[in-house]
């Protein structure tokens, strides 16, 4: 038995790689986008370590070119659910016993795996399947995956080194089991690395799996189940069931063993996760923990300080890089008048710049939308806003399904705070602005703080540090996330923890420490090292005078 007392240091962030024309990484990724753009693959369940085909198949398909058909997936019914659950729960015991040095040395293995060999055939795999361009599949797919992996490493040895003082004849320490019972990991389509990390943190701390992954993103979810067992992941410690979220949840749920449920997706859906796990509770052998990141509302705010190009660059990125589909794009922006033709003209010189279309061509900064049902959805929203006497379309506004899914950046000016489009989330690639007069400063901080359910990301603009502060604690507890000057998009593992509270989730911190918490019951152990004998308090003593 090892008996070192090891800890993994704070690694650095993965380094984002350029792909120029003509590097070593954006030749392997062309031969990989080639290679995979010619092939259909077929997706198994994998539980228990084995393969597993249903016969029940779904189809994944790429966004941008929707009749481009990437795989075949077996879809998992009710049985196969309750397969996953019994590996889950077998494999639980010896993975909960294995050191977690090892455990976290096959996590860092899949990481470097990721890194090196098999970064172009996931990166490629998002960006076909997900529509990403190269650089957002990068940020996700590699780099973020990876650090989310080296990262908690090293929360993991802070946590096992937080013990109790010990006393005099006592030893006391604290032992962090896993939870009793297994994980439903359930994954949105947006991010691999958020597929990857509901998994990979449970497990590093002693826990095992049910991955539902979501249907639109299967591609690089699979390779990236792949990964996970080529570097090591034993058997039945995370298990691989694709299928609808209907039956998955309602299998997965009712087991007396559940855990817990890590998830990330939009809020209606883990409240329906919640509710069940309420009608079941009695049913249950402990409580579950449920950690849920879900929807937003996110917000820039303009100070009439600010500097209107940095606002409107903001603005574009942070509204339409990845199509609008980050939890955390901004989608409402409260901008005052007197900056607002500035900052109008910015968005309009950069959209007029921008190409929307196929993954496959650098030139697009913009791609598809997920898929038909998220594309109905904007288009809906977009042509509300068309015919309503309370907005007014600024830029874009074209919707067009016949090849991809894809959506023009489009501004909408509310004339009314209240609009549909400042409220609710839409996910797409679609900003609404709402211009308030500048002397209304707290009148519209008060606005913006009572408009939207959710508490997921913010900035505030300005030049005017005092006043940034000062809107800074109006709007306490309107993001998790806050920016001073910059967009309210791209945390960084272990430089921005990530995650919002209200609707937007329970704030449980993916990349940190506090998220490890989670995926833990504490035992502490107070060890006597001579136990007394003696029972009476000393105040019972006869006086001997
Ligand atoms: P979604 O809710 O549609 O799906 C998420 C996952 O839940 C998918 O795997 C889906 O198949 C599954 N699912 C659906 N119904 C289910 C059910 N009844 N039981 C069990 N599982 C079920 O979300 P999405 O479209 O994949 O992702 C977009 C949403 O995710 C947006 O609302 C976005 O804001 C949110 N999101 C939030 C964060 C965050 O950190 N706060 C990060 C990324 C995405």
């Amino acid at each position: 038995m090892n008996n070192s007392i090891f800890s993994f240091p704070v690694p650095a962030n993965e380094p984002v790689k350029g792909y120029l024309p003509g590097s070593p990484e954006r030749i392997a990724i062309d031969a990989e986008l080639k290679r995979q753009s010619k092939t259909v693959i077929e997706i198994p369940l994998i539980i228990g370590g084995k393969e597993i085909k249903t016969g029940n198949i779904g189809q994944v398909v790429e966004p941008h070119n929707h009749k481009h058909v990437l795989a075949h997936y077996h879809k998992a019914g009710e049985k196969e659910v309750q397969m996953a659950v019994d590996a889950a729960m077998k494999a639980h015991k010896a993975w909960a016993e294995t050191p977690w040095t090892t455990r976290a040395a096959i996590l860092l293995k899949a990481a470097d795996l990721i890194a090196g060999k098999y970064r172009a055939l996931i990166n490629a795999a998002c960006m076909l399947g997900q529509s990403k361009n190269m650089f957002q599949a990068e940020i996700d797919s590699a780099c973020e995956l990876i650090d989310f992996l080296r990262y908690n490493a090293a929360y993991a040895s802070e946590i096992y080194a937080m013990q109790p003082k010990c006393a005099p004849g006592q030893i006391n320490s604290m032992e962090y089991r896993p939870l009793e019972g297994f994980i439903l990991a359930v994954t949105p389509f947006n991010f691999t690395s958020i597929a990857s990390n509901l998994n990979m943190t449970p497990v590093l701390m002693g826990n095992t799996t049910v991955w539902k992954p979501s249907t639109t993103a299967l591609l690089s979810n699979y390779y990236v189940m792949k990964v996970f067992m080529e570097a090591g992941l034993p058997a039945g410690v995370v298990n691989f069931v694709p299928g609808p979220g209907s039956v998955i949840g309602k299998v997965a749920c009712a087991s007396p063993d559940l855990g817990g449920i890590h998830f990330t997706g939009s809020t209606g859906t883990f409240q329906g996760l919640w509710k069940t796990v309420g009608v079941n509770i009695d049913k249950y052998k402990t409580y579950p923990r449920l950690v849920g990141e879900t929807g937003g509302k996110d917000f820039i705010f303009v100070h009439k300080s600010a500097d209107a190009e940095a606002v409107a660059n903001a603005a574009f990125c942070g509204a339409f890089e990845f199509a609008g589909q980050k939890c955390s794009a901004a989608s409402r922006m409260y901008c005052p008048k007197s900056l607002w033709p500035k900052v109008l003209k910015g968005m309009k010189d950069r959209c007029a710049k921008v190409k929307v279309g196929d993954v496959l061509d650098p030139e697009n900064f913009v791609n598809a939308v997920i898929d038909e049902p998220s594309f109905d959805n904007i288009a809906k929203a977009i042509n509300y806003a068309k015919r309503s006497k309370d907005a007014e379309i600024v830029i874009g506004g074209q919707c067009d399904k016949s090849v991809g899914y894809f959506i023009q950046p489009t501004v909408i000016l509310a004339k009314k705070p209240h609009f549909k489009t400042m409220e609710e989330e839409l996910f797409g690639p679609v900003l609404t602005v709402y211009v308030y007069e500048d002397k209304d400063l707290d009148k519209t901080l008060e606005l913006l703080d009572t408009t939207s359910p959710y508490g997921l990301t913010g900035s505030v603009f300005g030049q005017d540090r005092i006043a940034c502060d000062y809107i800074a604690d109006k709007l306490r507890y309107c993001a998790g996330n806050f920016y001073i000057n910059d967009k309210p998009t791209g945390a960084v593992v272990g430089l921005q923890p990530f995650g919002g509270s209200r609707a937007s989730g329970t704030n449980d911190k993916a990349g940190s420490s506090f998220n490890l918490m989670r995926w833990v019951t504490s035992r502490a152990i107070k060890e006597t090292l001579v136990s007394p004998t003696a029972w009476k308090y000393s105040y019972m003593k006869k006086d001997t005078k």
